[in-house]
């Protein structure tokens, strides 16, 4: 029998990297306010269902009902329902999605079914935010658990990028500055892109997407995440002297200003606390034990893990590059370990295991409980819709136009 990560983490306590991650979400989030990690800027729908307030008959429900009954609502919601799983998602819970991707499959994914009233995503905050910007006005989007943040899109909000924003205008004199956003940002900030001939990027479309910038304006603001923007600029050849990181609590953003006149690409400090934890050492202990192995990492990862490994790329392209390799092949992967276990289980004929020896699953993704799907899903039968996402109006019609340019932007190995 193969052990989930949650019986993992819950038979090995001392294993995960956060030992929170042992309890039910429900007693972990049962914090005033939100969990560590969870978006704590996203706008929230009222009324609402605050994360520890699930109630108490789902808490107590053994698992083999929870599942009995999401099984049961799937059944009898059938097409009218989608359910989107991120790569990421614990295995309790992807096992019910229609679709499994990475951001920017999914955001394509829900655009496939127009005649669903309601998409349950399974995944954080802003790719629900994301779906309901595209999905029709009738469709309603629904995240399980509302503490299903994601810490990285934190690390950039609305009034600091509109700060830098302003001093960047104001030092350059121009408009041959391009926002880009990661899709990991709140729709706030996909909207400030589109309002300011921005775009907002994956990681599967990051070239891609800094190309169309380049070809807009001389220089980018990258945001939130200082590390996907680094990795896929210095791969297209931007010095890195040209590419300063900013500080975007210091008012002339702490950069020398003869740098930033030259600058082709201004980071902001995001990263994201999984990818982090990759590091050389951990590449080269891989090859000491296996010398034969291929390493393959996020571009969230740090540039030296990057440059260090054998491959970098997204979600999908880890997937691609590990089903083109021979079996008997031995993989380390530097991702999220759910993504890594399912993949060592697609291919039993090659040995691939996670970089970081310690379990750590994206924390606030792994909050999408059964008991919560289950919750959500039974209102659905019964005709209320619990935990919707909802953009304001405004804000999505200008993030819309930043995501479209999006879609347009192909990965390169499509
Ligand atoms: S893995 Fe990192 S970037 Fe991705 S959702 Fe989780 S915290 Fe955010």
């Amino acid at each position: 029998m193969t052990l989930s990560i949650n019986d993992l983490i819950v038979s090995a306590p001392g294993s995960s990297c956060d030992g929170e991650l042992a309890k039910s979400p429900w007693e972990f989030d049962g914090f005033p306010g939100y969990g560590p990690g969870a978006s704590e800027d996203d706008l929230i729908p009222e009324p609402v269902v605050r994360p520890g307030q699930l109630p108490a008959a789902y808490q107590r429900m053994p698992e083999d009902e929870l599942h009995a009954r999401i099984r049961a609502a799937k059944q009898t919601l059938g097409h009218r329902l989608v359910i989107l799983g991120h790569f990421y998602q614990r295995d309790e819970v992807v096992q019910y999605a229609d679709f499994v991707g990475d951001s920017f499959q999914l955001a394509n994914a829900a655009l496939t079914r127009p005649e669903a009233e309601t998409i349950v995503f399974c995944g954080v905050h802003f790719m629900a935010e994301t779906a309901d910007i595209l999905a029709r006005p009738e469709q309603h989007v629904i995240l399980p658990n509302l503490a299903a943040g994601c810490s990285m899109a934190d690390m950039a909000d609305e009034d600091s990028v509109e700060a830098a924003w302003e001093y960047l205008t104001q030092f350059y004199g121009d408009d041959d500055t391009i926002p880009v956003t990661y899709m990991n940002s709140s729709a706030a900030l996909k909207a400030f892109c589109g309002r300011n001939g921005g775009i907002v990027c994956t990681s599967s479309n990051a070239s891609t997407v800094l190309e169309w910038a380049f070809e807009q304006g001389r220089r980018v603001l990258f945001f939130p995440d200082q590390h996907l923007g680094r990795n896929t600029a210095k791969a297209m050849g931007v010095p890195l002297e040209q590419m300063p990181m900013i500080n975007p609590r210091a008012t002339d953003l702490g950069v020398d200003a003869g740098v930033l006149r030259d600058a082709r690409v201004l980071l902001w400090p995001g990263f994201c606390s999984v990818h982090k934890r990759f590091t050389v050492a951990q590449i080269e202990q891989a090859r000491a034990q296996y010398p034969d192995c291929k390493v393959i990492v996020h571009p969230e990862s740090p540039m030296p893990v990057v440059d260090a490994a054998d491959a970098a790329g997204s979600t999908d392209a880890i997937r691609k590059f590990i089903a083109a390799q021979p079996s008997g092949s031995v993989i380390a992967v530097g991702t999220e370990i759910n993504m890594v276990n399912r993949l060592a289980a697609e291919h039993p004929d090659k040995t691939i295991f996670c970089l970081d020896p310690v379990v750590c699953p994206c924390s606030t993704m792994y909050r999408i409980h059964p008991g919560y799907l289950a919750w959500v899903l039974d209102g659905l039968v019964e005709g209320e819709v619990r935990n919707q996402i909802v953009v304001d109006a405004d804000v999505a019609t200008h993030a819309k136009v930043a995501l479209e340019r999006m879609l347009a932007a192909l990965p390169k190995d499509d």
